[in-house]
């Protein structure tokens, strides 16, 4: 009798071939995990900004094809080799911090957000654009039961590094925190810099969002049209913060006279021009400019989707099934999506 062959079910991916190919969706064999590694069934993946990385090759080193996705929710479905801490059917996430390598001078340190070597899902590795998906342990956080997987999707990279960058902006509650963009990560920004207790400034392009700013936590809306956005963050005092999320440095550089004492720009807006400063106007008032980069699951990550659960802060979204990802993406590039773009499988 011949021996019976295991059928081996494909599974859908939308993948990029080359630097600058568009999505195609193809069948693949369904990946096992390796040791340390476990496989995820994938039940919602959020398109971030920072795909267009792996879409047109903008991060040195990507091995083509390549499966984009760092927004990534879905249920363990097999373990590799010495995994303990996990199980399978325990839903999980994974964001843009896919992996340390334990040993360079950061991670030494326990640093491990800032690791020499870090591995980001999507870029290092296939990531979330996809029915399966397999990723290490270092990658992994856990869902808390009460967030579905669309809504906790984007909390993984947006939510994480808004949350992230103003619990360490040094801001007290009571202090002005001025949120610059309402976009996908502003529209997180305000909710976040709200729930800890500070006095909200949003600053946006156009008075058809100062509406949706108020709703969403801004105690004042500054519309860039029609104000100078530094003056009238002077004239409520000064920010202590300012949170810029819109990937424009002019708008950025705007910004800096409003600034109180020892007040912060925190840049987490992924711009590829310069910002534009005069030293004096750091040295008057010793303001900083600081960038920030998401955090470290699984620590940061549970923290930000507990603290979504506890006040009820939530992306604003619009889903597309997998088939659909080059017009998700297209959505999401238009930027006038609102405001997170997330693909169901
Ligand atoms: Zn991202
Ligand atoms: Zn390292």
């Amino acid at each position: 009798m011949a021996a019976t062959k295991t059928v081996v079910a494909p599974m859908k991916v939308a993948q990029i071939s080359k630097p600058g190919a568009d999505f195609e969706i193809v069948e693949r064999e369904i990946p096992k995990p390796n040791v340390g590694q476990v496989r995820i069934r994938v039940e919602a993946c959020g398109i971030c900004h920072s795909d267009v990385l792996t879409k047109e090759g903008g991060w040195p080193g990507i091995q083509y094809p390549r499966v984009p996705g760092h927004e990534v929710v879905g249920i363990i479905d097999e373990i590799g080799a010495g995994v303990s801490a996990w199980s399978e059917g325990q839903r999980v996430g994974v964001g843009w911090h896919g992996g340390q390598d334990g040993t360079c001078p950061s991670c030494r340190r326990g640093d491990f957000r800032n690791c020499r070597n870090l591995k980001i899902p999507g870029i290092s590795y296939d990531g979330g654009y996809q029915q399966y998906m397999v990723a290490p342990v270092e990658a992994l956080a856990a869902i808390p039961d009460s967030l579905g997987d669309v809504e906790a999707a984007p909390l993984l990279c947006a939510g994480i590094t808004t949350f992230n960058a103003l619990r360490h902006s040094g801001a007290l509650p009571g202090d002005l925190v001025a949120v610059q963009g309402i976009g996908g990560l502003g529209h997180l920004g305000i909710q976040f810099a709200n729930k800890f207790g500070y006095k909200v400034a949003a600053i946006g392009r156009g008075s058809e969002n100062a509406a949706l700013a108020k709703k969403l936590g801004a105690s004042v809306y500054i519309d860039i049209k029609a104000t100078n956005a530094a003056e009238a963050l002077q004239k409520l005092g000064g920010a202590q913060v300012i949170l810029a999320t819109a990937p424009s440095s002019k708008a950025m550089s705007e910004l800096i006279d409003g600034l109180g004492p020892n007040g912060k720009l925190m840049v987490i807006g992924a711009a590829s021009d310069p910002v534009e400063v005069m030293p004096i106007q750091l040295i008057g008032g010793s303001r900083t400019i600081q960038g920030w980069t998401g955090g470290t699951p699984p620590t940061d990550s549970e923290d930000t989707l507990r603290f979504a659960e506890l006040t009820g802060v939530r992306p604003m979204i619009e889903t597309y099934p997998l088939e659909k990802a080059a017009e998700a993406y297209a959505r999401m590039m238009s930027g006038d999506a609102q405001f997170r773009v997330v693909l169901t499988m």
